[in-house]
């Protein structure tokens, strides 16, 4: 078995590879960006560098025993901290598994890797008692803080560590990862990749059999928002805004707006090519979205278009999604 190597981020990747290769890997690495992009996965295929016996080039080879254990998080000289099923990671365990163990020598490897992740979840107590770590660290030990809200963390801590920032992944990146990694056939990866805004935690939370749920809600919403009645486009806003109990309210909402998006991308690709050639995305839905086209002229979809972004964006920025819902509802 051969552990496929972390798909994307060739910038960041060159970076690590020539770091390892010089050994001047920086101590504490603070790898910045979204949620979902293969940070954790990048920051174990560098721990695999650094300690896999046959690594060429600042490149782990991805097959031995080591490579493997550290896949599965089960090597002993690379130390995975995360908040489990709490909100924060607290200074006991940041000293009990970082802290108290960092002065060590490797056990069986190379260098000793200390993974927290996700690092906005130190107590603020955790991050004060790690300072003293981070500014210092003993030679065998190198620190990855994982973040996907830096700017959470303290200024303190934020100004020792090196800044390995990530972007998204593209929709093919997203689809090769869920087919090799995740074992999705080809066609329900490329479906969610295109939903997913190149995170693959998020293609992950589109399930098929509930992504149908998803677009028949989305279909609703434009439907209702092409006709005057408020009183329907606030109901059908409310039907969008209402997440699934395992979903959060917040990703449950932006996959939705997702899909309002590509239903309002089809509907102007069908009323820009009348004689019936576009290329859609939701296929299936062909008949419905042809009878929305007389209530969606071209500019009405570009607005709408910017309204449904602009939704996403505030999202993002902690907006609730009841009101997010319904001014998308009104404003499309
Ligand atoms: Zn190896």
């Amino acid at each position: 078995m051969t552990i496929p190597p972390p798909v994307g981020h060739a910038r960041v990747q060159a970076l690590l590879r020539q770091a390892v290769g010089h050994g001047r890997v920086p101590q504490t690495l603070l790898f910045a960006g979204p949620e979902g992009v293969g940070k954790h996965t990048m920051a174990r295929a560098l721990a695999q560098a650094l300690n896999c016996p046959s690594a060429k080039d600042g490149v782990a080879c991805g097959k031995c025993g080591v490579c493997v254990r550290i896949d599965k998080g089960q090597f002993s000289d690379v130390v995975e901290v995360d908040n489990g099923d709490i909100a924060s990671i607290s200074i006991k365990s940041i000293r009990e598994r970082v802290i108290d163990l960092i002065g060590y020598r490797p056990f069986e490897g190379r260098r000793r890797v200390f993974i927290i992740d996700p690092a906005d979840a130190l107590s603020v107590q955790a991050q004060d008692a790690l300072l003293k770590t981070l500014e210092e660290p003993p030679p065998a030990a190198i620190l990855i803080l994982i973040s996907a809200y830096p700017d959470a963390l303290r200024p303190t801590a934020l100004s020792r560590c090196r800044r390995v920032r990530f972007g998204v992944l593209a929709d093919t990146e997203v689809a090769q990862v869920l087919q090799s990694r995740h074992g999705i056939d080809a066609a329900s990866a490329q479906t969610c990749a295109a939903l997913a805004g190149g995170s693959v935690s998020r293609a992950l939370a589109l399930d098929g059999a509930e992504l149908e749920g998803d677009q028949a809600l989305a279909m609703d919403l434009v439907r209702k928002s092409a006709a005057p009645s408020l009183d329907a486009k606030l109901k059908a806003a409310a039907e969008l805004a209402k997440s699934p109990t395992h979903r959060r309210a917040r990703e449950s909402l932006d996959i939705r707006l997702a899909l309002v998006s590509s239903l309002l991308r089809d509907i102007g690709a069908l009323s820009a090519t009348a004689d019936g050639t576009a290329v859609l995305s939701n296929t299936e839905r062909e008949a419905d979205l042809r009878a929305l086209v007389r209530a969606y002229p071209p500019d009405r979809v570009i607005t709408a278009f910017g309204v449904v972004a602009r939704g996403q964006a505030a999202l993002n920025r902690n907006a609730s999604p009841k009101i997010v819902a319904d001014w998308v509802a009104v404003e499309i």
